[in-house]
């Protein structure tokens, strides 16, 4: 995968090899944005998008006729793909199972040229399908919860990170909530991924039963944040970093830095027009240090006891 082959800047001609069909179908009829806008978004951000969706699995909701119409969940390959998509088979599942993948640019656009307004990856790569390289927690406000109660769930999220010598990133989910992702060196298994982040949250939930829950089946979720942990299992997806999502104001999972946080007001704060009309705003990536700041999760870990 190489970013360089990216043929930067927007405007009307195709990018890559790919010519769109219906370029000027829109797709979130209340933003304006059309399939070719979709298209110079991602030409715009495939630098930074490109180590979260090259090469793994990718499950993708796709909508061909933009947020109004049909939305298809999809999780594996489909007769008349476009050629650019590529084919995982993963090891474990039988033959008939085929994922979804992308190795490049042109890929992508293959993406764009489904009808994908949503690209929702695995925290693994075929390189190792059974170690995740990355954790997330997903903070999923309830009813009532305000903004600065998700910005200070996810520093809490980060400090019980970093006891463990974790690093930890934010971005909006482009909904509701955010996400707080650890970049893992690939060592342990789901099993244990899952469970270190299970700990994680079931101990910030008992510690502040007011403010967190740590299971959905807990109900009563007004006023309270649920710690999702359960994107972390074998076969899980979350929205990508970058991902637009199919909902009203076309509107982008966004990586932030921490103290651009506070500022902040909402998930759904940025959206496809804003990196379209200022690219520039762009330049800074708050994630740079994502890739050097991976550490495992180890036994250790999962058998201390924290509270
Ligand atoms: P929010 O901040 O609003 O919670 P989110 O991205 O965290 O945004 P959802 O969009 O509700 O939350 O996604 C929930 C999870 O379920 C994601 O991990 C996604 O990959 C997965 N998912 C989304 N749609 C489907 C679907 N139709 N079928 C199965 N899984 C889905
Ligand atoms: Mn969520
Ligand atoms: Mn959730």
């Amino acid at each position: 995968p190489t970013a360089e082959t990216s043929p930067a800047g927007s405007g009307k001609e195709p990018h890559g090899a790919i010519s769109l069909t219906h370029p000027g179908r829109v797709y979130w009829p209340d933003a304006g944005i059309t399939k070719q806008d979709l298209a110079d978004y991602y030409a715009i951000v495939w630098p930074r998008i490109t180590p979260f969706i090259v090469d793994r699995p990718l499950a993708l909701l796709r909508c061909p006729e933009g947020i109004g119409g049909p939305r298809f969940f999809q999780k594996n390959t489909w007769k008349g793909m476009n050629a650019h998509i590529l084919t995982l088979n993963d090891p474990t599942e039988n033959a008939d199972a085929h994922l979804i993948g992308i190795h490049d640019f042109d890929g992508l656009m293959g993406l764009v040229q489904s009808a994908t307004l949503e690209i929702h990856p695995w925290g693994a790569s075929p390189d190792d399908w059974e170690k995740p390289d990355e954790l997330i927690i997903d903070l999923d406000p309830g009813d009532g919860v305000g903004w600065e109660a998700i910005v200070t769930a996810a520093r809490e999220v980060r400090k019980r990170l970093s006891l463990f010598g974790l690093a930890a990133f934010a971005k909006t989910s482009g909904g509701k909530g955010l996400h707080v992702v650890v970049p893992l060196k690939p060592e342990a298994d789901w099993d244990m991924a899952k469970s270190f982040s299970q700990t994680l949250a079931r101990e910030m939930a008992s510690d502040s039963p007011e403010r967190y829950v740590a299971t959905i089946s807990k109900a009563k979720r007004h006023g309270k944040i649920l710690l999702d942990y359960l994107r972390n299992q074998r076969g899980a997806t979350s929205v990508a970093p970058y991902s637009t999502r199919a909902r009203a104001g076309a509107p982008i999972s966004m990586p932030v830095a921490w103290t651009e946080l506070d500022s902040l007001t909402g998930a759904a704060q940025f959206t496809v027009s804003d990196i379209l009309e200022r690219p520039a705003s762009f330049h800074t990536d708050p994630w740079k240090d994502f890739n050097t700041a991976r550490r495992p999760i180890t036994a250790a870990m999962l058998s201390t006891d924290h509270s």
